[in-house]
């Protein structure tokens, strides 16, 4: 058997917790009147009117089961769904609340999202006072004609909702007062600062301009730019609850969809240079604030696409900001790219100039590693020893930082080819660098991230393997026969399966999905990633899986079925109800039948390993 089912989970999810501290006689006990018989407890199903009871809960298993007219089952989750009509995520909350344990939430409380509504709108109310300034105020002439110079087109002003501030110490305080919102707001805001004698004043002064916003649109803060020789050149909002700076990525709002649909994304590091850019129609190219990329930018920009281009100046990118990039690229399961601009221009420069000269650029855009190699190289004299160990120096910890094995075999190589030394050599300093070798060159990198360590329990493989295919593969929706519902005995998986069914792609479902549920997606969706199944085993595989859930399935209600007799034999149960039970129990056991049929004639068929299962 493979043992690619023997991930070892050690945390537990909250889903886990809730279940495991919940107690499904008890639940079920609150609405239905139980008796205990033998390790099950019996009842009249709360959903069909009966006489004679046929409504079972197996508190071993976590399960009921109706053997009347419903012939329905499932958890605790699932029968709170059904008696009390809610969905699965209000299910889950109530039992959550019942045991004690808290979820992730599903949206934030009211109060803080009031508040976060309310800093958007005076954002916008700013954006809007400092927009109009920019356009319509006879103090902004100056700015006006600095926009022109730099060639910025009306259209593209006012996309990007330039703005400006007047040198004034009130301005914007008094107009967003005088439209109704509070001096505390506006500190929230970080719109305007308390000086020490306790007086507020406006923090953006004689300044261009540029609202923030994050990927849907909100105005989240603002960044600040002086036309003179002033300093500083920029300020930005403070951290606010709705801005911050290191999550931030200028343009992205309006850069999104072409991020997505050109699938890259290019990253410069000024306002301007994100502005000129989308005038000249290169509209995936968005800033990084000013500063070195961060680890939740590039977390960001993963939801868009893998293709990360940075468009450097050649003086900033040291080894340490591309070692930094070697991390990226290990989050980004991608490598990033870099383009080097000519000697001191910008890209708002290159582009006015020249926008082919930056189409060029970008068709040019090389690895970051390689790039690193030459730019480490570029001073060093590579026949002096000297020079060899300050390159190896400098090179092997950015080789040791790379995961992906063949990538970094591949740099290994081209450093020993380099330093001429043998590989063997560089390995063995590798290893000094690297404490567990054995690890990065072991076929599969091994991450020990959340996704594999948050979902403990391992108990239905088959069921987890089905989703995997399922959602890596959504043409296998339309394959029949599908699995029904009812066959995946764990909520969670039932819950994905339906809502999958349900939802035209993956944000669709990831939207509708509760979000105590989204990591175990994220679990899901990573669980075939490493390994690719031929494409002409796709339906084969999932074929399996939906044969093997349904025999699991009929398998465990024929067990119960013939545990159910035997009690009723036992209990001398009348003759008419014994009568009943047995033809109740020939139709699953024909199903069940059907299905080793089934189940034989895949095993003449030439083997996978599915099938063992
Ligand atoms: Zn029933």
């Amino acid at each position: 058997m493979s043992c690619r089912w023997l991930r070892v989970k050690v945390t537990m999810s909250a889903i886990d917790e809730v279940k495991q501290k919940t107690d499904i006689a008890e639940v079920i006990g609150q609405y239905v009147s139980l008796s205990k018989s033998g390790r099950t407890f019996r009842g009249l199903c709360p959903f069909h009117s009966e006489k004679h009871p046929s409504f079972f809960v197996y508190p071993e298993q976590g399960s009921w089961h109706c053997f009347g007219a419903c012939n329905t089952g499932g958890d605790a989750f699932s029968f709170i769904m059904k008696k009390e009509n809610i969905d699965f995520g209000e299910a889950l909350r109530l039992l959550a609340e019942r045991a004690g344990v808290s979820l992730p939430s599903r949206a934030e409380p009211s109060g803080m999202r009031d508040e976060k509504e309310r800093l958007y709108q005076i954002n916008e109310a700013a954006t809007q006072f400092f927009h109009q300034l920019l356009l319509n105020s006879k103090e902004t002439e100056k700015a006006r004609n600095y926009v022109a110079k730099r060639g910025l087109s009306l259209e593209t002003v006012t996309k990007f909702k330039l703005g400006y501030s007047l040198n004034s110490w009130e301005a914007l305080k008094q107009h967003l007062e005088d439209i109704g919102y509070t001096k505390d707001e506006l500190m929230t805001a970080g719109l305007i600062i308390e000086g020490e004698n306790g007086a507020t004043h406006d923090r953006f002064r004689n300044r261009l301009m540029f609202p923030l916003c994050d990927v849907r649109g909100h105005v989240t803060g603002f960044g600040a730019r002086v036309l003179d020789d002033s300093l500083p050149k920029y300020i930005n909002s403070p951290q606010t609850p709705v801005f911050d700076k290191s999550s931030t990525l200028y343009g992205i709002n309006l850069a999104a969809p072409a991020i997505r649909t050109q699938d890259m994304v290019v990253i410069v590091e000024g306002y301007l240079d994100v502005i000129t850019a989308h005038q000249h129609g290169f509209s995936n190219v968005i800033a990084s604030m000013g500063t070195a990329v961060t680890e939740k930018q590039i977390n960001t920009l993963k939801r868009l696409t893998k293709n990360v281009i940075l468009a450097l100046d050649a003086d900033e990118a040291g080894e340490e900001a591309m070692l930094r990039c070697v991390g990226y690229e290990n989050i980004l399961v991608a490598e990033m790219k870099v383009i080097t601009l000519p000697n001191g221009k910008d890209p708002d420069d290159v582009i006015g100039e020249d926008p082919t000269m930056w189409q060029h650029l970008i068709e040019q855009a090389r690895p970051v590693v390689d790039y690193t190699f030459d730019m480490i190289t570029a001073e060093l004299d590579m026949t002096q020893a000297k020079d060899k160990t300050i390159a190896t120096g400098k090179l092997l910890p950015i080789i040791a930082a790379i995961k992906e094995p063949i990538r970094q075999a591949h740099y290994l190589q081209k450093l020993a080819r380099l330093v001429k030394v043998t590989e063997r050599r560089l390995e063995s300093e590798l290893a000094r660098i690297k404490p567990s070798p054995s690890r990065r060159w072991g076929a599969e990198p091994k991450q020990e991230t959340t996704s594999q360590a948050l979902h403990p329990m391992l108990s239905r493989p088959i069921e987890e393997y089905c989703l995997a295919l399922l959602l890596q593969y959504p043409e296998l929706k339309r394959y029949q026969p599908q699995p029904s519902p009812e066959h995946f005995e764990n909520s969670e998986n039932r819950e994905i399966f339906t809502s999958w069914h349900q939802a035209s792609d993956l944000p669709a479902l990831k939207a509708s999905l509760d979000p105590a549920l989204r990591e175990y997606l994220d679990y899901l969706l990573d669980y075939l990633k490493k390994k690719e199944v031929p494409t002409n085993q796709i339906e084969r595989r999932y074929a399996d899986c939906v044969l093997n859930l349904r025999k699991k399935y009929l398998q465990s209600l024929e067990v119960r079925r013939a545990e159910i007799f035997a009690l009723e034999v036992e209990l001398g149960g009348a003759g008419a109800d014994l009568a009943k039970l047995k033809a109740e129990g020939i139709e699953p056991s024909t199903q069940l039948l059907e299905v080793f049929r089934q189940t034989r004639r895949k095993a003449k068929e030439p083997r996978d390993e599915i099938g063992q299962l």
